[in-house]
């Protein structure tokens, strides 16, 4: 990691940004999308100017070495970067700062931060990067039961500890970032290969707690799929579970920590599986007349048990505000990646796949593939997209996410369904005509994984309600059909309604009863995935 702090409010650190291009470029689209030459745009506040309640407690002197109440750190951790996370800091609402935050060196801090938060009557949340998009790291605080928040900061727990080659795995401390975490597997030969989108600003720790997907589009879709054992501090003490390749002993200890999100205790390093560095790659990309066409070509790909590393659609509007395509057709991305042999019969294959459902390959496959092209385009927009919001926000602009999986015999009505629910409800909550745009991030032989992005036109003083009720449309609309509240994103506070109806009473009640063991005074994450 580099010398210069993380924003406060924004995404990467201070002095990282669009370039002017690429911010015209971005605008550009909403011009034309809106039909406006001009966004009404307000001025986020400085961390100087914002207003933080005073810290209603003070960290003991034996806590004194790593814990702080300094307004960067208590501002830095307000919030995570869901739409309304950011729309709460760009309005100067502080409120929810936490009163301290620690940044233990080891798991005796984080246990002696337990404590204390514990006998002040604290609520604590576990912080890996803060690039929660469902508000899995906004501090609590009630004044009755939660007295004041305490926020606990992995980022000191940074370091690949050891490599067993003859199984291919590491021990990786829970708050390793990402671009960290391989550049400390990379002497070794190997990686994690888990590149989510946040890949440069969220930590393993984080990865596990919600089970994120990365980059692989098939086969090792979430972080589940790597985890081999993790260690968790609670407040009743330490858990490890065994370290297997696989295991048939009843119910999986690690299957109860994966996505337990903070709820359980905090996890401080897992043995996670890698993978050996690619020396084949195979990509391509593929246009389609039509996003079904082109969703029924992944269903071949999926079923005939070829595993694409990627394996990505973009509708034709995903695809020209990416600048992938010209809004008249829809692509596919797709690769193929591997340490150990040549990929072209399986591209060969997946091609074949294609153009039975119109398909047409863009270019002459290389080797670089998926860094040229439509494919390479869409790939550098994928990285660079998340510093939009910083300035589309305080222009007025509506712009989320939000993503769920279905089985294939549901998904072409379930698309439509979802897309219109939304696109009606930007109509009635904003008065203009928005956009809803899908992609599949994920493909499984038993259904996609479709992503869907939503653009509106939002009025100061009223983003907050009209966020809400989109995106209350949509996500009745996905539950009502039969998908998921989200596939990778992880539930937080912000899904938990949805979440409710999709989860048996009965697996919640089990649950319950999993947390009051474990954290007997629902000091960690209050209302995350359950109430305590
Ligand atoms: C621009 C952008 C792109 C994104 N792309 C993806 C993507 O491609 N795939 C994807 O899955 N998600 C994505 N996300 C969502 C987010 O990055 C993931 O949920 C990620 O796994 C969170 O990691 P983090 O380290 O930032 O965790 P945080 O945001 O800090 O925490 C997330 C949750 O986990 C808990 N937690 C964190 N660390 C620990 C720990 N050590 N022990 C116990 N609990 C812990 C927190 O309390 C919180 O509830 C994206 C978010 C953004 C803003």
């Amino acid at each position: 990691m580099t010398d210069a702090r993380l924003k406060h409010y924004g995404w990467g650190r201070e002095g990282e940004g669009m370039s002017a291009e690429e911010r015209n470029f971005v605008l550009g689209r909403y011009r034309r999308k809106f039909a406006r030459e001009e966004f009404d745009t307000i001025a986020v506040p400085r961390l100087e100017d914002l207003a933080l309640p005073a810290p209603r407690i003070t960290a003991p002197g034996s806590l004194a070495a790593f814990c702080t109440s300094e307004r960067y750190d208590r501002a830095a951790h307000a919030y995570g970067k869901s739409y309304p996370d950011y729309v709460k800091a760009m309005h100067g609402d502080y409120e929810c700062a936490p009163d301290i935050v620690a940044y233990p060196r080891n798991e005796n801090d984080i246990s002696a931060v337990m404590d204390f938060a514990g006998s002040e009557g604290a609520s604590l949340t576990p912080f890996g990067g803060g690039s929660s998009v469902c508000g899995g790291v906004e501090p609590r605080v009630d004044g009755s039961r939660y007295k004041a928040a305490v926020t606990l900061d992995l980022r000191h727990l940074d370091k690949v500890v050891e490599v067993d080659r003859a199984s291919r795995a590491a021990l990786i401390e829970a708050g390793t970032y990402g671009p960290s975490l391989e550049a400390q597997l990379k002497p070794h030969g190997v990686t994690l290969r888990h590149f989510p989108q946040s890949f440069e600003y969220s930590t393993l720790g984080g990865w596990i707690a919600t089970r994120s997907g990365g980059h692989f589009a098939s086969l090792y879709t979430h972080i589940d799929d790597f985890v081999e054992n993790v260690r968790l501090v609670t407040p009743r003490g330490t858990i490890e579970t065994r370290r297997l390749p696989g295991s048939g002993a009843g119910p999986s200890p690690d299957r109860l920590f994966i996505g337990s999100e903070g709820i359980l205790g905090v996890i401080s390093r897992a043995w996670m599986r890698l993978q050996p560095r690619p020396k084949f790659r195979a990509g391509a990309s593929v246009r389609f007349k039509t996003f079904f066409e082109a969703a029924r070509a992944v269903r071949a790909i999926a079923q005939a048990g070829l595993y694409p590393s990627n394996c990505r659609i973009l509708d034709p509007a995903e695809a020209y505000n990416t600048g992938a395509a010209d809004g008249s057709v829809a692509i596919m991305v797709l690769g193929f990646e591997s340490g150990d042999h040549p990929l072209e019969p399986w591209m060969a294959r997946a091609l074949e796949c294609c153009s039975d459902h119109g398909g047409t390959k863009e270019k002459a496959e290389e080797a670089d593939a998926h860094l040229s092209g439509a494919a390479g385009i869409w790939r550098n927009a994928f990285i660079r997209m998340p510093y939009a919001r910083e300035f589309l926000n305080p222009a007025g602009i509506i712009n989320d996410t939000f993503e769920t999986a279905i089985t294939w015999d549901r998904f072409e009505s379930f698309h439509d369904k979802v897309r219109a629910a939304t696109e009606r409800a930007i109509l009635e909550a904003t008065g203009v005509r928005g956009e809803v745009t899908c992609r599949f991030t994920h493909v499984y032989p038993d259904g996609p994984a479709p992503y869907f992005s939503f653009h509106a036109l939002g009025r100061h003083g009223a983003l907050l309600k009209q966020w809400q009720a989109i995106k209350d449309a949509a996500s009745d609309a996905l539950i009502e059909a039969g998908g998921t509240i989200t596939h990778h994103h992880a539930v937080g506070r912000d899904h938990r309604r949805w979440y409710d109806r999709q989860r048996p009473e009965l697996f919640a009640a089990a649950l319950r009863a999993a947390k009051r063991e474990l954290d007997p005074q629902g000091m960690l994450n209050p209302g995350v995935l359950i109430d305590p």
